[in-house]
């Protein structure tokens, strides 16, 4: 992901996003970017962030699709358990392989 673009989506998060916890809105010092990825062919960026709330402290995590025009959450916070080295690793080798888009990704799937 560009540089400008994760300044944008971080300024997105901080202007869209709140604790499901405490409602706290987010400030810089409460995101933490553990992985981007972009798809040349299409375009689209993916970011995927650790959100520790600066009021009660709830941690959760977000993933965001992106485009130069706008970028807008997929996925909401939602409450984890420590994230390890390896499960960031997983999750940034899946997005690198990732051909579809982020609403592909959340589909149910039929088996
Ligand atoms: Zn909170």
């Amino acid at each position: 992901m560009p540089f400008d673009l994760l300044l944008d989506v971080i300024a997105y998060i901080k202007k869209t996003s709140k604790c499901p916890s405490c409602k706290a809105k987010y400030c810089n010092e409460d995101i933490f970017v553990l992985s981007t990825t972009a798809c040349m062919e299409t375009s689209i960026c993916f970011g995927v962030f650790a959100v520790v709330c600066g009021e009660c402290h709830f941690e959760g995590a977000l993933l965001v699709e992106a485009n130069e025009n706008r970028p807008y959450e997929a996925a909401t916070s939602f409450e984890t358990s420590a994230i390890s080295v390896n499960e960031v690793l997983d999750m940034h080798n899946f997005l690198k392989r990732w051909k579809g888009d982020v609403k592909e990704l959340f589909q149910d799937k039929k088996v």
